[in-house]
C-alpha cells in the first residue's frame, strides 16, 4: 500500500511508515472507506463526462422527451423549442407538460424566457472538467522522467506554475500510478520496466 503522508510504498502489514516514520494505524482503519470514496469520485466524474457527451445527448433525443436521462440533464434547446411551438399552437401549459414529460414549472419558465427574448438554450454546467487535462498529464510525465526523486509537493507546485492546474498530491500520485509509475526507494520508476 501507499503511505498517505509521504506516498512511499509500504508493506501491507506495516503499522509505522518505514520512510517517514509516521503512525499508519489510524489511516488503516479508514483506508477501505477512502478507497471507496476515491472510486466513487472517479465513477462520478466519468458519468458526468458521459452525460455531457454529444452521443448521450443524441440518445436522449432519440429516446424521446420522456427518456429517463432528461431528468438528469437539462432539457435540450430543441425540446424547449418544441414546447414553445406547441404553446403557440394553442396547447395549454399543462397539456404541453404532459405531452413532453416535463414539469409544468419548466414549461412556464420557457414561456417566460421566450416572452422576455432571452436565450432558450440551457446554461452550461461548470465543474465537469477533468482535474488533470491532457497537457497537464503530459507535463507530469516529462517532469517525472526528468526529476524522478522530486516530491509530490514539488510536482504539485510545478503543475500549478506551468500548467495552471491546482490538484492535490493524491491526485498526482494516482495519476502517476495510472500512467504506470510507482515509487520505490525515494524515486518514481516505471512499474513495468522494459530494459531501457
Ligand atoms: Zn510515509
Amino acid at each position: 500500500m501507499e503511505c498517505p503522508y509521504c506516498h512511499e510504498e509500504v508493506k501491507e502489514a506495516a503499522v509505522v511508515c518505514g520512510h517517514c516514520g509516521r503512525d499508519l494505524s489510524a489511516f488503516k482503519l479508514i483506508a477501505p472507506t477512502l478507497e471507496k470514496v476515491s472510486d466513487f469520485e472517479e465513477r462520478l466524474s466519468s458519468l458526468e463526462k458521459q452525460l455531457s457527451s454529444p452521443v448521450t445527448r443524441a440518445i436522449c433525443n432519440a429516446d424521446g422527451p420522456r427518456g429517463i436521462m432528461h431528468r438528469m440533464n437539462a432539457y435540450s434547446e430543441d425540446l424547449r423549442k418544441k414546447i414553445l411551438e406547441a404553446l403557440s399552437r394553442g396547447t395549454t401549459k399543462s397539456e404541453a407538460a404532459r405531452t413532453f414529460g416535463v414539469s409544468r414549472s419548466s414549461v412556464k419558465r420557457y414561456a417566460k424566457l421566450a416572452e422576455q427574448g432571452l436565450p432558450l438554450a440551457p446554461k452550461k454546467r461548470p465543474g465537469s472538467k477533468p482535474k488533470m487535462d491532457e497537457s497537464a498529464t503530459k507535463l507530469l510525465e516529462t517532469d517525472v522522467q526528468r526529476h524522478p526523486t522530486a516530491t509530490l509537493a514539488e510536482r504539485r507546485e510545478f503543475l500549478q506554475k506551468v500548467a495552471g492546474v491546482r490538484v492535490s498530491q493524491s491526485t498526482i500520485s494516482r495519476m502517476l500510478r495510472r500512467l504506470g509509475w510507482s515509487r520505490k526507494k525515494g524515486r518514481w520508476v516505471r512499474a513495468r520496466e522494459t530494459s531501457s
